[in-house]
């Protein structure tokens, strides 16, 4: 298996019995050398949420930190701190480096994607941009919001970050021109179904920044997820086969139910 051929990753959905399943509440996959998607366990969470850390030669930056664990779960933490700190540790190693800064930020500022940021407050070289619209408007420097896009700098490793707000006001959505992934978080996961001119235009920006990396090739789709309504179908259409879509948190085929 190629590491970055999502559909063929077995994730982790959980359990009929969690409290006879071996998972951990975090699996790790590294999607390619600087890349790295973190799947929450439906057995901690039924939200099922994933992280994702993108490294770059100065910064690392993670995108949310995770619900809280469910009643009855047989975890109550998520081990989120200790698993990035271990990620980052492999990783300064391999490259023979000895530090890197991490930005704690968020697709947006929903409960199941927050949870986990007090974590890192007192992590050495780490900046969290607070899941308010006023804080991720300046750390990022959207100040058209909701209009433009901005770039942020990893270090070699140049992000495309844009408003997509209605899900949530301060959503964000990704884009890494280097592995063509787009994160937009709960964008398909709820949309707003009363707000068809604005989710259009959503769809647009996405399309939009999309084609500037050129030659995207098709998708690359958590097995058993579907758009949920033929409306959707017809305009994320277009705009899923030209870019890898990262892996859902909703999946109607897998134990769980929608996030929000
Ligand atoms: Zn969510
Ligand atoms: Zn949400």
């Amino acid at each position: 298996m190629k590491e970055d051929d999502l559909g063929a990753v077995k994730w982790i959905h959980g359990a009929p019995d969690c409290t006879r399943s071996d998972d951990p509440p975090l699996a790790v996959h590294r999607f390619d050398r600087d890349t790295f998607i973190l799947r929450v366990s439906k057995c901690f969470s039924f939200e099922g949420n994933f992280l994702y850390l993108l490294c770059g030669r100065q910064r690392a930056i993670l995108f949310d930190t995770g619900g809280p664990a469910d009643p009855g779960s047989p975890f109550a933490v998520l081990p989120l701190r200790a698993t990035v700190d271990a990620i980052l540790a492999g990783w300064l190693e391999q490259r023979g480096q000895a530090e890197i800064e991490l930005v704690v930020a968020h697709t947006h500022g929903h409960g199941d994607h927050v949870f986990w940021d007090g974590q890192f407050a007192d992590r050495p070289r780490t900046r969290i941009v607070a899941p308010a619209l006023d804080a991720v408007q300046q750390f990022f420097g959207l100040q058209e919001w909701p209009e433009g896009e901005a770039e942020f700098d990893l270090g070699g490793r140049i992000l495309t970050i844009f408003p997509i707000p209605g899900h949530e006001p301060s959503h964000l959505a990704i884009y890494d021109p280097g592995t063509r992934i787009l994160l937009t978080g709960d964008l398909r996961a709820r949309p707003q179904m009363g707000e068809v001119g604005a989710d259009l235009r959503r769809a647009g920006k996405l399309e939009k920044s999309a084609a500037k990396a050129g030659g995207v090739s098709p998708g690359s789709r958590y097995p058993g997820c579907g758009v949920r309504s033929r409306d959707r179908e017809t305009f994320l259409g277009p705009c899923r086969q030209r870019v890898r879509w990262p892996a859902n948190a909703s999946c109607p085929a897998s134990p769980g139910i929608p996030s929000s």
